[in-house]
C-alpha cells in the first residue's frame, strides 16, 4: 500500500474538516487519501503541530440572530376607506333597475307565450287539457298557477307512482327472501 506523500496546501476549511472527521473517528490514513496529502500532514494537523493557532470552527449564526438583523423597513400602509353613501345608493338603484327590467322582460315573454299559445301555435304542452298531468306541467312551464283539476291529476299520478315503487320494493324483497 502506498502512502500519499503529497502535502498540498490545505485551506482553513479543510483543516477544520480534518479535525472534526478525525474526532469523529476517521483514521489518518483515510483522511490522507480524502484530502490528497500525506498521513504525516494529517497527523500534524490532528495533533495541532500544524495550524496550531487555528481555533475551533465558529458556529453558524443562529437563524434568530440573522433575522434580528434584518432591518424592519416595512412601509406603513394606510388604507383609507371612505364610505360613499351616494355611490352605494346609486349601485342599489342600478341593481333595482336591472331587476325591474328583468322582471318586465319575463312578464313580456310570458304574455308573448300566452298570446302564441292562444293563437295558431298551440304547442304540444299547451294542447294538454286540464285535469291531466301534462296540463299540470304546462301550467308550471308557463308560470301559471295550477288549477284544481291539474293538481288533482298530478297528486293522483304521484300517489300511483309511490304505490308502484312500494310494490316493486315488496317484489324485490320477496325475491331476496326466497333466494
Ligand atoms: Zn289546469
Amino acid at each position: 500500500m502506498t502512502t500519499p506523500t503529497k502535502s498540498g496546501p490545505l485551506t482553513q476549511e479543510d483543516v477544520w474538516e480534518v479535525r472534526s472527521r478525525s474526532e469523529a473517528g476517521e483514521a489518518n490514513a483515510e483522511l490522507a487519501v480524502a484530502f490528497d496529502v500525506s498521513k504525516s500532514a494529517i497527523w500534524r494537523i490532528v495533533t495541532r503541530r500544524a495550524w496550531a493557532d487555528l481555533g475551533p470552527k465558529p458556529e453558524p449564526t443562529p437563524l434568530v440572530e440573522v433575522l434580528a438583523e434584518v432591518p424592519e423597513e416595512v412601509p406603513e400602509v394606510v388604507v383609507e376607506v371612505t364610505p360613499k353613501p351616494d355611490a352605494i345608493e346609486a349601485l342599489k338603484g342600478e341593481l333595482d333597475e336591472r331587476a325591474a327590467k328583468r322582471a318586465a322582460k319575463r312578464e313580456y315573454m310570458r304574455a308573448w307565450r300566452r298570446a302564441q299559445g292562444a293563437k295558431e301555435k298551440p304547442g304540444p304542452e299547451r294542447s294538454a287539457p286540464c285535469g291531466t298531468r301534462s296540463g299540470y306541467k304546462a301550467h308550471l312551464k308557463y308560470g301559471e298557477p295550477t288549477c284544481n283539476a291539474c293538481r288533482e291529476a298530478h297528486n293522483a299520478w304521484q300517489a300511483e307512482n309511490r304505490q308502484r315503487r312500494k310494490e316493486r320494493r315488496a317484489v324485490v324483497a320477496h325475491q331476496a327472501s326466497v333466494v
